[in-house]
């Protein structure tokens, strides 16, 4: 093996390396609300429940019954 052919394969091996360590940045980068794809920080956007005020549901989907004294 030449010494060129040697240093294309560790160049290879970098890329590869580099690559799984990408993912794995990626993924805490996701657990994050970046936008990978996007390249930006997601806004989060607390939308409360207009009945009981939890976020994470809608009037509409309201887990709770409506209160009859409204
Ligand atoms: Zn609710």
């Amino acid at each position: 093996m030449t010494i060129l052919e040697q240093a294309e394969q560790l160049r290879k091996q970098a890329i590869d390396l580099l690559l799984a360590e990408r993912i794995l940045i990626n993924s805490k980068l996701a657990s994050l609300s970046y936008d990978v794809v996007a390249g930006e920080i997601k806004t989060r956007k607390p939308k409360a429940c207009g009945r009981c005020g939890a976020e994470g549901h809608t009037v509409k989907t309201c887990p709770k019954p409506p209160d009859p004294s409204e």
